[in-house]
């Protein structure tokens, strides 16, 4: 499960402009879309839709999880279906392992510092830099922007859902850091359906399909491969 659909989705913030019109498309399950496209394209309205930032209104077309329309959804279970990994995670003000574990475990908890080392050893995608031992239960720790998508990337694995939701950074992170989170988001990814907003070359080359957007309207769809073959 996690098949996402849209189908003929319009949206306008203000009834005057419009972010989407028709956007019609399919994540398999388990697949991988890549959104692409100018600034102000309508890839944030997809995903905020999608989560029910924003509800379609009738006639706005529909939304589709398993073939359920989300306006049928519970709020509770479609949190519960789809991970939000963003561009740049606002964390608290407190120790890793509550960043890691908040929202499943009550804070401050001896099980939120399990749940944080399980994430560590699960699929090894968190290895800190030297000093995570210590930042784990420690209150008030300042965290680089890479540690941050590493906490946010861990959170999102423990909970474990279906459908991931990814915004891609756009800021410079430093080489190596930048490997191992893409390396760390590509572990997440597997398995489940995931919808990026897109950056990254490798992020769209590995993409099963990408949509590019352009004045709220997918102009372009296909592989890598497909579209490089429309040049
Ligand atoms: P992208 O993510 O591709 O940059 P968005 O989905 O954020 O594009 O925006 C699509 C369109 O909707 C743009 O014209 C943008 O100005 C408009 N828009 C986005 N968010 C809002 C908002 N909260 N209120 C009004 N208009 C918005
Ligand atoms: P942006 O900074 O990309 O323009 P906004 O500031 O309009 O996004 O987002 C407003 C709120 O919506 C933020 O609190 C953000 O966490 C939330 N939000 C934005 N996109 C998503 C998304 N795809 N899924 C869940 N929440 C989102």
């Amino acid at each position: 499960n996690g098949e996402v659909e849209f189908e003929n989705v319009s949206f306008s913030y203000d009834h005057r402009t419009t972010a989407l019109h028709g956007v019609s498309f399919k994540v398999p399950a388990g697949s991988s879309v890549a959104l692409v496209g100018e600034s102000g394209a309508g890839k944030s309205t997809i995903l905020r839709l999608l989560y029910r930032f924003y509800d379609l209104g009738p006639g706005e077309g529909r939304i589709l999880i398993d073939g359920q329309d989300i306006r049928d959804v519970s709020q509770a279970s479609l949190r519960a279906a789809i991970g939000v990994v963003p561009q740049d995670p606002v964390l608290f003000n407190t120790g890793i392992g509550y960043n890691i574990g908040y929202g499943k475990f009550d804070a401050s908890s001896s099980e939120i510092e399990a749940a944080a080392q399980a994430a560590q050893m699960h699929e090894r995608i968190m290895s800190f830099p030297d000093g995570y031992e210590t930042k784990v239960g420690e209150r008030g720790v300042r965290l680089s922007g890479g540690e941050k998508q590493r906490v946010a990337i861990a959170r999102t694995l423990l909970k474990n859902p279906p459908i991931l939701l990814l915004d891609e950074a756009t800021s410079a992170l430093d080489t190596s850091t930048e490997k191992d989170i893409q390396k760390a988001l590509q572990n997440l990814q597997r398995g489940r359906s995931s919808l990026s907003i897109a950056h990254r070359l490798s992020t769209i080359a590995s993409a099963d399909l990408i949509l590019v957007l352009k004045d709220g309207q997918i102009v372009e769809r296909g592989s890598h491969k497909e579209l490089l073959a429309l040049d």
